[in-house]
C-alpha cells in the first residue's frame, strides 16, 4: 500500500502540471469508486473547477480546487493516479477520467478497488466521516520528539500498532513502521507507553530519516506502486528489514524475525532491537 513517501512523490509530480488547470469533463467508469458525495453530484460539482494546489495529508492526495473544494484521492492497496495524453489507450480498471483544459487527462486506475475518491470542503468530509481525523505529519518540522512522547504516553497498545494508527501520526504504514523501528533499535511488540523519552527521541528521528530518505528515492515499489508517470521508485532496494524475514540483519548478521501484530506482519532483529 502506498504510504507517506509514495503519496508525497505522486503529489509533487502532479503539482506543476495540475495547478491552474480546469477540469472540463469527468467520466466515472466505475462510479462507486467515489465514496462522497453521490457520483452524479460529484461530476456536477467538479466539472468547471480550477485546481489551486496539490498537496498531501497522511496517505491522502489533496487536489484543492476553487471554492474551498478538495478532490481527495486515497490509493488504497493498488490505486494509481496518472497524468497522460488522451491518446494513451485506457488500461483495465480505469475507474475515473478527468479531462483538463490543456488537453491532458488525469486517470485513476485501481484493480483491487480499495481506493476511493472524495469531493467536498475539508470540514464537509470530516463531518460526513468520509475522511477520518488524522494525527500530525511525522516529517513536519513543527512536530517534535516531545509531541510524539505525549502521544505514546499511557498507550497500552504495541508500538507497531500505534505507529499504524493514523489518528496518532499520519502516513506511516507497514513498510516505514518496520524500517523506523529497526533504525531506532526498538522491538515492534514493545508497549508504546513504556518507552523512555530517549527511546521516543530515537524513534522520532528514525521516522523522519526513513520517510525523507524514501521521498528522496521516489518511494518503494514493493507491490504495485508507481509514480504519476507509471515509473517505479527505488527505495525498495534500500529497505533494511521490510520484506526480508529470515534474511540476515544488515547490522549483526542474524536472521530477521517475523511476528504478527495488529493483524500485520512485522520484521525485526531480535538482537538489535530491544
Ligand atoms: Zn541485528
Amino acid at each position: 500500500m502506498p504510504e507517506l513517501p509514495e503519496v508525497e512523490t505522486i503529489a509533487a509530480d502532479l503539482r506543476p502540471h495540475l495547478v491552474g488547470r480546469t477540469i472540463i469533463r469527468c467520466d466515472l467508469r466505475f462510479p462507486t469508486i467515489v465514496r462522497h458525495p453521490e457520483p452524479e453530484t460529484f461530476i456536477d460539482a467538479i466539472v468547471g473547477m480550477r485546481v489551486t494546489s496539490v498537496g498531501r495529508r497522511g496517505k491522502y492526495i489533496l487536489i484543492r480546487l476553487v471554492e474551498e473544494l478538495v478532490l481527495v484521492v486515497h490509493l488504497g492497496m493498488s490505486g494509481h493516479l496518472r497524468l497522460v495524453d488522451p491518446a494513451t489507450p485506457l488500461v483495465a480498471h480505469t475507474h475515473a477520467v478527468f479531462d483538463l483544459d490543456d488537453g491532458s487527462q488525469l486517470r485513476y486506475t485501481d484493480p483491487r478497488r480499495f481506493g476511493r475518491l472524495l469531493l467536498g470542503t475539508e470540514s464537509d468530509l470530516l463531518v460526513a466521516r468520509a475522511m477520518p481525523p488524522l494525527g500530525p505529519e511525522p516529517i513536519d518540522p513543527g512536530f517534535g520528539a516531545d509531541d510524539l512522547y505525549q502521544r505514546f504516553r499511557n498507550r497500552k497498545a504495541r508500538l507497531k500498532a500505534v505507529l499504524l494508527d493514523q489518528s496518532t501520526i499520519a502516513g506511516v504504514g507497514n513498510i516505514y513502521a518496520d524500517e523506523s523501528l529497526y533504525r531506532a533499535r526498538l522491538r515492534p511488540d514493545r508497549i508504546a507507553g513504556s518507552l523512555s523519552r530517549s527511546s521516543v527521541r530515537r524513534l522520532h528521528e528514525a521516522l523522519r530519516v526513513s520517510l525523507l530518505l524514501a521521498i528522496k528515492n521516489r518511494g518503494s515499489s514493493v507491490d504495485t506502486y508507481r509514480d504519476a508517470w507509471g515509473e517505479v521508485g527505488s527505495q525498495q532496494e534500500k529497505l533494511q528489514v521490510y520484506g526480508r524475514a529470515g534474511e540476515p540483519c544488515f547490522t549483526c548478521g542474524r536472521p530477521l524475525s517475523l511476528v504478527r501484530i495488529a493483524g500485520r506482519s512485522s520484521v525485526f532483529c531480535r538482537r538489535c532491537q530491544r
